[in-house]
């Protein structure tokens, strides 16, 4: 059994795949090949955006959108603490400052209130410049709580749904829950490339302009008058052509993720704490992740039993070696520091087979009533 199984979506595709590589490799165009501009119109088409600009990683993404808004030292960015690194990383990069907020419990995603008592408590000589909420696990943030934390500021939000897209939220696709939406199509994503791979979803046709001009260094109309500093953020046309044979089949994959998250829920719930789903919101599973208490001991059952499990993520970043100097906002971190201890992800894909399933779901029942 594979924790995550490419191996099986890619004898799904090869065929398909093969040809798209090969046309690639007939036209030669691999630096902004037809194929980038074909996948960022179905990407658009898929979550109903009117722009997506594709780019080199989930980090470039992050990178360029804050760039957009011109984000540099003296500014604080909200970020969830329980998050992976990228989120923090992009804010500090610029210069700017992030400060650590706690996630909800139930969600593993930025609580809104105590954003509001970091933002209303923002360390001296920093100005609250915007929020990066993260869609951990494929499960959307609360987008509406955060919006109504912020009105009447002028903070903006980036959703960092690197883990998300394909999922929804009271009617609201990612992509339309921020102005600017980032996602990764890193290979082990729900919709993943066969290399480093991202993408912006944005409303305003400004920001859209600017975040292609950052993405070739800045480029204006003319070739060699670039107009502000910007990046090489290119999306290779290999990894656009693969992302279209890949998106073809993306819908039934995450119908197949869901099949395997109700699954485990109806097999797991009252053996050990299952992740919720708030009334209204699907996820795309990116990780199927269960608390524990004595989380060595169910990992080590679980691997005598033949099943492969992975923690994301065992340190918040305000732990890390490069994030420790950090603000921490007001309201604390216990909850990520709690979660941090105690989470274990399963077994997900969409090739997952039911036997292998109940095959973990026993494994799991039997590693907690020991
Ligand atoms: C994967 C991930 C990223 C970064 O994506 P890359 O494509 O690996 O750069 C950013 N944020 C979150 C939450 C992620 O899971």
């Amino acid at each position: 059994m594979q924790f995550i199984d490419l191996v099986a979506q890619q004898a799904r595709l090869r065929e398909g795949i093969d040809q798209a590589i090969t046309r690639v490799l007939d036209h030669g165009r691999y630096i902004m090949g037809p194929e980038v501009a074909e996948l960022e119109a179905a990407l658009a088409e898929f979550c109903g955006a009117d722009h997506v600009v594709s780019c080199a990683s989930g980090t470039d993404a992050l990178v360029m959108a804050l760039m957009v808004h011109g984000v540099g030292p003296g500014d604080a960015v909200f970020v969830p603490t329980f998050t992976f690194a990228s989120t923090a990383e992009a804010v500090a990069l610029l210069g700017a400052t992030p400060i650590f907020v706690d996630v909800d419990a139930e969600t593993f995603n930025l609580d809104a209130n105590k954003l509001a008592q970091a933002i209303a408590e923002v360390p001296n000589g920093l100005r609250a410049a915007g929020v990066i909420p993260v869609d951990l696990f494929g499960l959307p943030a609360d987008y509406v709580a955060i919006d109504s934390v912020l009105a009447g500021s002028d903070l903006w939000v980036i959703a960092d749904s690197a883990q998300s897209f394909g999922a929804a939220r009271n009617g609201a696709s990612v992509g339309s829950m921020a102005s600017m939406t980032t996602t990764s199509f890193f290979p082990a994503k729900p919709l993943g490339c066969y290399g480093d791979g991202g993408a912006i979803i944005a409303t305003d046709p400004a920001q859209v302009e600017v975040l292609r001009s950052i993405r070739v260094h800045g480029s204006g109309t003319e070739k060699y008058d670039n107009v502000r500093i910007g990046i090489n953020g290119r999306l290779d046309t290999i990894q656009a052509a693969i992302l279209l044979q890949k998106l073809s089949v993306f819908a039934d994959e995450i119908l197949a993720r869901q099949a395997v998250a109700d699954r485990y829920a109806e097999g797991l719930a009252g053996a050990v704490a299952v992740p919720s789903t708030p009334e209204g919101a699907s996820s795309t599973w990116a990780q199927y992740t269960i608390q524990v208490d004595d989380r060595a001991g169910v990992i080590a059952a679980l691997q005598a039993d033949g099943v492969p499990t992975a923690v994301y993520y065992p340190r918040p970043l305000h732990q890390q070696t490069a994030y420790k100097e950090f603000p921490i906002g007001a309201g604390g971190v216990e909850v990520s520091e709690r979660l941090a201890s105690s989470v274990l992800s399963l077994p997900m894909h969409p090739y997952l087979e039911p036997a292998d399933q109940d095959q973990v779901i026993a494994a799991v029942v039997q590693a907690v009533s020991r």
